[in-house]
């Protein structure tokens, strides 16, 4: 029993009698303490006082604005959450008979179409775990369909210089070849490198449109049209897509495989490792090799098949996170297609906002094409030259002013990177805030900015030390 000074005496001394002397007895002397175990005793207000300060420290989507540039960090309804955690759908088992889950499956069947309709794609794959397990199940399905073609050569991936990490990781986890393409002045797909690069040996060509520098590939036509010249496939990272959804289809760009990322566009709140989801949709002729169970609609009853011969197999455990899709199911639902390409016209609107304050403002240099979709992409270089200021400092100087900082270092394209992603979630007036503080920052004495965080809990870290020296145990004093 804890000490508390909230708890009255007789209440302490009734719950001290109903224990007194009953499981101990029960064990033999041997296995008996001998003494009084020394742990700390607190009471029950300091203890819900220490950690509820320990929660308002942390940052989240519901203390402010969290413009991590590619990660789609919108605000996601509450209601989303709430009808996902009912105990219809959280207390149904993996292995249920099909005929008992027929609600779930009947979900499971209409979000795969809604991410046709939305996506212009044949059929969808509910099953990878987030987007970098998309991309692995679309490399793999890209290699059983030149398989099936008996084009056994092709073992190059060619990727454009703005490409994210997951892509090189992806292409290397499934056993292919990285080739890179840089980039025109534009920050777009160089076609003539394009040209150049591809060959009987190009497999795929993976591009995420809008880019990562929230620049639209307008020449994505030509694009697929050279691809497929090729004999290559064409693979959409559809990470960007709450930049133009109800305004643009990758599947009418020519994409043949698409990866989607639930967490980000789709209504599952992220960025503290949680579960995820990458559906992947493909055109009709890749849609046999796609995993298995597939879910199917017999008349009125709905299946799995797992009878689908050229498939290459389960991705997932069971049929991919069965609550992500929940909390798509009910976002697309809630929105309807207006609401969706209102949300992408306004994510765009409030990008471009900022954008050109900042621009205005000169403070921050801004290389690439002018005109961006729903994210921009600035640079600190002109800051570091001038005031040895980088990227890190206004990252970290941001937190001074309650403010989570953008995504900065990426893409690999621009140096000194801060990447701006303010969703449509945001306000005008907090858009105004952040693009303040952000001009505010470039003036301060650099001296202040280099050292920030100065006003936080925990002190500006050493980042490399983090990695290379870790503590991963926890050691009593
Ligand atoms: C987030 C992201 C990915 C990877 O998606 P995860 O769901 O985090 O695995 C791939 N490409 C781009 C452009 C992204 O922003």
């Amino acid at each position: 029993m804890y000490r508390s000074a909230t708890y009255d005496e007789p209440l302490l001394n009734e719950l001290g009698d109903k224990s007194k002397g009953k499981p101990l007895d029960m064990l033999p002397p041997a296995l008996q303490r001998k003494r009084t175990i020394n742990i700390p005793t607190l009471d029950e207000t300091q203890i819900v006082r220490h950690f509820f300060r320990l929660s308002q420290m942390n940052y989240g989507i519901d203390t402010g604005m969290y413009p991590l540039g590619s990660c789609t960090m919108k605000y996601n309804p509450k209601i989303c959450n709430e009808i996902s955690s009912w105990d219809c759908f959280s207390m149904t088992h993996p292995y249920q008979d099909e005929s008992t889950v027929q609600g779930n499956l009947q979900m499971m069947y209409e979000l795969e179409q809604m991410f046709c309709e939305i996506s212009g794609m044949d059929s969808f794959t509910l099953q990878p775990a987030a987007g970098s397990q998309g991309e692995f199940t679309g490399l793999l399905l890209a290699r059983a369909y030149h398989k099936s073609n008996k084009d056994f050569d092709r073992n190059e991936i060619i990727l454009p210089s703005t490409s994210h990490g997951t892509n090189p990781a992806s292409v290397t986890m499934s056993g292919y070849k990285i080739i890179e393409i840089l980039s025109t002045k534009d920050g777009t797909v160089d076609l003539e490198a394009l040209q150049k690069t591809l060959s009987d040996k190009t497999a795929c060509f993976m591009l995420t449109n809008p880019n990562t520098l929230g620049i639209f590939e307008s020449d994505i036509l030509e694009i697929s049209r050279m691809v497929h010249e090729a004999g290559a496939l064409l693979y959409y990272d559809g990470a960007n897509m709450n930049a133009i959804m109800g305004k643009a289809r990758p599947g009418d760009m020519g994409f043949d495989i698409v990866h989607l990322n639930l967490h980000k566009t789709f209504s599952t709140p992220h960025g503290g490792g949680g579960p995820g989801s990458g559906p992947i949709g493909v055109k009709k002729n890749l849609e046999r090799f796609l995993p298995v169970p597939r879910i199917v609609k017999h008349k009125d009853k709905y299946g799995f098949d797992y009878d689908v011969s050229q498939s290459i197999g389960k991705i997932k455990a069971h049929y991919g996170n069965f609550s992500v899709l929940l909390k798509a199911y009910i976002y697309i639902l809630l929105m309807g297609s207006d609401g969706l390409k209102e949300s992408s016209e306004i994510a765009v609107l409030n990008a471009n906002y900022m954008k050109k304050k900042i621009v205005d403002s000169k403070k921050y240099d801004m290389p690439y094409k002018e005109l961006r979709k729903h994210e921009f992409v600035v640079s600190c270089e002109h800051l570091l030259n001038k005031k040895g200021v980088r990227a890190l400092d206004v990252a970290k100087r941001l937190l001074d002013y309650g403010l989570h900082p953008p995504t900065i270092y990426f893409p690999l394209i621009v140096k000194e990177a801060l990447m701006i992603e303010p969703t449509e979630s945001e306000s005008k007036k907090t858009l105004d805030e952040y693009i303040d503080v952000l001009i505010r920052i470039a003036d301060e004495d650099p001296k202040i900015v280099k050292n920030a965080p100065n006003n936080t809990a925990v002190k500006r870290v050493d980042e490399a030390g983090a990695i290379k020296n870790q503590i991963l145990t926890w050691k009593s004093v």
